[in-house]
């Protein structure tokens, strides 16, 4: 017989027992390994293993798999809220398993089974229940790190009319900022670009429409550049290039947008004088 502990391994760290019968294994090797400790009942007749994920656990308790915003952080990819709050893809016909606790259920049509969700579907859900920016922050991500390799089956996952953002999502994003700044911006109709190089300045993180340097503080991109003596360098040299440059935190750029975009444009049309 093999291991439960190895075919639930294989499996995606959680299963059912039938699955488990499938190969070979019975209801006493089950109660063994699970007496040994080598795995864990979750509830009758699911089994996760000891390192199993908790969210995984939680979301195999409620009969269901792991998706949307908390799929995305156990797939690596990047979320833009930072809630905690278990989402559980229960399928159209789920039944939950659960009283009082704050997760959220996702009653979407689809093969739902336990452990974590694919990808492509995980990212249809991020789209029907946290909107276009993260679904969008979320597919470059994906993009970017090859998880998605193809959108044409995404694509055609999705509403007709959310497949704009499919067409614009690009797979060399550096960053969500990066993302959410390229979404925001075209819907200004304006053109970003990211990591730019000007001669006499260095690399800037962002440049709109050709004209505006946007700085990031607190991006990635910052990680050891804090000399305020060499930013002011930088803007002197790009001014006299002429470009201007605005500079604004991340929190200024994640929650604070109308400010944000209140000085691009601004900026914009001071340039087009
Ligand atoms: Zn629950
Ligand atoms: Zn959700």
């Amino acid at each position: 017989m093999l291991a439960p502990a190895h075919v639930i391994e294989h499996i995606g760290g959680v299963a059912r027992g039938a699955q488990l019968g499938a190969f070979g294994i019975d209801r006493h090797g089950l109660a063994r390994a699970v007496r040994g400790g080598s795995i864990i009942r979750v509830r009758a007749g699911v089994f996760a293993l000891p390192h199993t994920p908790n969210d995984i656990v939680i979301a195999a308790e409620h009969g269901g798999s792991v998706t949307c915003m908390s799929a995305l952080r156990l797939h690596g990819i990047w979320a833009l809220d930072g809630a905690s709050t278990l989402h559980v893809w229960m399928g159209a016909n789920g039944r939950v398993h659960h009283d009082g606790c704050p997760c959220v259920s996702h009653w979407y049509g689809g093969a739902t089974t336990l452990g974590l969700a694919p990808v492509e579907d995980v990212l249809v859900h991020v789209l029907r229940c946290q909107g276009e920016e993260a679904f969008f922050a979320a597919l470059e991500s994906a993009l970017q790190q090859r998880k998605v390799r193809s959108t044409t089956r995404l694509g055609r996952s999705i509403p007709a009319s959310a497949r704009w953002l499919v067409d614009l999502a690009r797979d060399d994003a550096g960053s969500g900022l990066e993302s959410l700044l390229r979404l925001r911006l075209h819907l200004l109709g304006l053109h970003l670009e990211c990591q730019v190089s000007l001669s006499g300045v260095g690399r800037v993180d962002f440049v709109v429409d050709g004209r505006i340097i946007l700085e990031v503080d607190g991006a990635e991109y910052h990680a050891g550049r804090t000399s305020r003596h060499r930013d002011l360098q930088r803007d002197a040299a790009a001014s006299r290039l002429g470009y201007e440059t605005l500079r604004f935190d991340y929190a200024m750029v994640m929650h604070h947008w109308p400010v944000v975009q209140a000085a691009v444009i601004a900026a914009l049309v001071r340039a087009a004088r």
